[in-house]
């Protein structure tokens, strides 16, 4: 356990939380110290206007366990967890939110788990304490449709509390509000994931930052998801196939009709069919040469980032020193 990269880091967004956060670390420091876990905290301030980024400022310049991260406005919880992550250098880490909803007493459970060989472990809310109707119900939901759309089979994609191991946290890239989908990017980049359930707590200080809109966002987010998951690196293949069939069908409409004017001297000016055929055609040819500019541009987002298109878990050979 060396002095500078702690066991874990944990992360923490924070907007508007600052009742919240005395307690926050207290809780956090004193399980960690007790378990004999070398930890750092990273509060991520995310444009609060209640004074948490003053709170926070002065709080690191007084305790050697906590980084302060403010950033210059309210950017979203995705994008506070991403600067989080790109300051950590633990050899796992752990997020949570600031509000108390989650507790930091189940983090040596959650890192016991990683050790087993896990690169992700999601905490489970199986006594979610928040509204029903507004809260719980689209959550069902949403959690149904992302497992059955990823494959990834845990029940609480929304719980904030996962554990991570670092190898995999620097190979995963957070957009929009992608962060509930945290363990399908995982899942893109070849993790091994598993959940726990863990304790949860109706909010003691403010409001939650959400409400019923973000059903609808997350919904966008899973077609976004999917699309990468299935297609990130062979565009062509669903945009290929769809305009060849497309083209077919229209050049065989096309041809048809073609033959019943020439051999039959059949009228096909007031087809409807021709329309269908002619649009058939077209749509085809457009999808396909959209499907040719995908793979273009999917080559360039891997090759600019110098991102492979595999993840190695580990590389052994035999030593020869
Ligand atoms: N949060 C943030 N930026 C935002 C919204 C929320 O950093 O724009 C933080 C917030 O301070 C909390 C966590 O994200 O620590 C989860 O937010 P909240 O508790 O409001 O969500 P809920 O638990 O109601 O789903
Ligand atoms: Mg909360």
């Amino acid at each position: 356990m060396s002095a500078n990269v702690p066991d874990v880091s944990v992360v923490v967004p924070v907007r508007d939380e600052v009742e919240s956060l005395p307690l926050l670390m207290e809780a956090i420091a004193s399980t960690l110290s007790e378990n004999q876990i070398s930890y750092e905290i990273i509060c991520v301030d995310d444009g609060s206007t209640d004074g948490s980024a003053e709170f926070l400022k002065a709080q690191a310049q007084v305790r050697s366990d906590l980084k302060a991260v403010i950033l210059r406005r309210n950017y979203g919880q995705t994008a506070a967890m991403s600067a989080g992550f790109n300051y950590a250098v633990g050899k796992a880490v752990i997020t949570l939110d600031a509000d108390l909803q989650n507790d930091p007493a189940d983090i040596p459970m959650l890192l016991a788990k990683l050790d087993e060989g896990y690169d992700l472990v999601s905490g489970w809310r199986q006594n979610r304490q928040d509204g029903a109707v507004n809260r719980l119900l689209p959550s069902k939901i949403a959690n149904w449709l992302i497992r059955r759309t990823t494959s990834v089979y845990i029940h609480d994609y929304g719980c904030s509390l996962k554990a991570y191991r670092a190898e995999l946290v620097a190979d995963m890239h957070l957009y929009g509000e992608l962060h509930r989908f945290l363990p399908a990017l995982a899942y893109i980049e070849g993790a091994r994931i598993t959940e726990m359930p863990v304790r949860h707590h109706a909010r003691r200080f403010g409001r939650s930052k959400y409400g019923i809109s973000r059903t609808f966002r997350v919904l966008m987010d899973l077609l976004t998801i999917l699309f990468m998951k299935k297609f990130l690196t062979r565009p062509m293949h669903v945009f290929g196939l769809l305009g060849l069939t497309s083209m077919v069908l229209g050049a065989g409409l096309g041809i048809y009709l073609t033959f019943i004017k020439l051999a039959m001297g059949v009228m096909i000016g007031n087809r409807p069919l021709l329309i269908l055929a002619v649009l058939l055609f077209v749509t085809g040819v457009q999808l396909f040469c959209f499907g040719l500019l995908a793979e273009l541009l999917m080559r360039t987002y891997h090759e600019s980032q110098g991102r492979p298109i595999y993840r190695v878990r580990e590389v052994v050979t035999k030593d020869v020193s």
